[in-house]
Order: C-alpha cells, then structure tokens, then sequence
C-alpha cells in the first residue's frame, strides 16, 4: 500500500519536472525568437557576408580587429551605417580572452574613439570578445550595458565567418 503510494508520487514528481523542463526550453525557444538578434564580429576583415548581416538587428562591431582601424577602410562605415541597425562595441582589438585580463579606461577608450568616428555616435552598448570577462573590467559597466554569458543564452547570436560555438544555420533553427 504504502509502496504504490510512493511510486504514485515518484511518478508524479517526474511528470511535473519534466513539465517545468519542457516549460524552460520552450520559454528559452520564444525569447530567442522574439528578442532582438544579434551579428558578433562585424569588422571588414572577418568576412561578413550580407546574408549574414541581414539576420541581425544588432551589430557588435570589433573596432581594430588585427590592428586595422574600421575608419580606414575605405566605405566601409557608411555600409554598414546604411544597414540601419543598433551599432554596439565587440571588444576592442578582440584579440584572444582581450577583456579576461584587466583593460584600463585608455584602453578602452581608443575603441570608443574609433568607434565614435566611424558611426558618428558613442557606442552605449559592449560585449567583450569570446566572452571573457574578469571582474577587474566591472567600471566598464558604469559607462554603458556589457554583455555577458546570458546575453547569448536569451538571444540569437550569429557570427560573420561562422565562427561561433555553433554554426550559424544552427542558431537559426533554435
Ligand atoms: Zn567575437
């Protein structure tokens, strides 16, 4: 008697985790499909192609990526300024785990600048490269809103050069 009520519970403790699994993923499911997507590594060296681009509302642009200034490329603001996306920073240099080691505010700034010259606005917006984040960059979060790890949880996240933890017609389906 008192075995079948102990298997009748376990049963229905299993039903209801599995309800709150499913109810996880499927709400993960709609905010990735309804809030904004994103394009990681827009810079002119990293192959961003238009069918990329045009995934995406938001650009995370690499300021000098391999020491190239993206105001020295000829055309190459007005392109992407033409696509009339939100523009936000992706690193600064995004040279590997950049911003996992401690960047001060000159550091930081030569992006901003760069940033600011090409776009004609201050980004407000930043998500450091391959997510790496040490907390000794938290006064970066006093001047504008950083991206973390979540950030790539809740939204769609597609990279020029397919160069993601997952390839971009996989972001696509989930
Ligand atoms: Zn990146």
């Amino acid at each position: 008697m008192g075995g079948k009520i102990l298997r009748r519970t376990m049963r229905d403790c299993c039903k209801i985790f599995g309800l709150v699994i499913l109810g996880l993923i499927l709400s993960l499911f709609f905010s990735r499909l309804i809030l904004p997507s994103q394009v990681d590594d827009v810079s002119p060296l990293m192959n961003c192609t238009y069918e990329v681009l045009d995934l995406g509302d938001v650009y995370f642009v690499v300021p000098k990526f391999e020491n190239v200034s993206i105001v020295d490329v000829d055309g190459w603001c007005e392109e992407i300024l033409a696509k009339n996306k939100n523009l936000a920073m992706h690193g600064i240099y995004h040279s590997y785990e950049e911003f996992g080691i401690y960047r001060d505010e000159i550091y930081f700034d030569e992006g901003v600048e760069i940033f600011q010259d090409c776009f004609g606005i201050a980004p407000v917006r930043f998500k450091p490269g391959q997510l790496k984040w040490t907390d000794e960059n938290n006064w970066v979060k006093e001047k504008m809103e950083v991206d973390l790890f979540w950030n790539h949880i809740f939204h769609k996240v597609y990279h020029c050069g397919n160069s993601g933890l997952f390839p971009n017609w996989v972001i696509r389906i989930f």
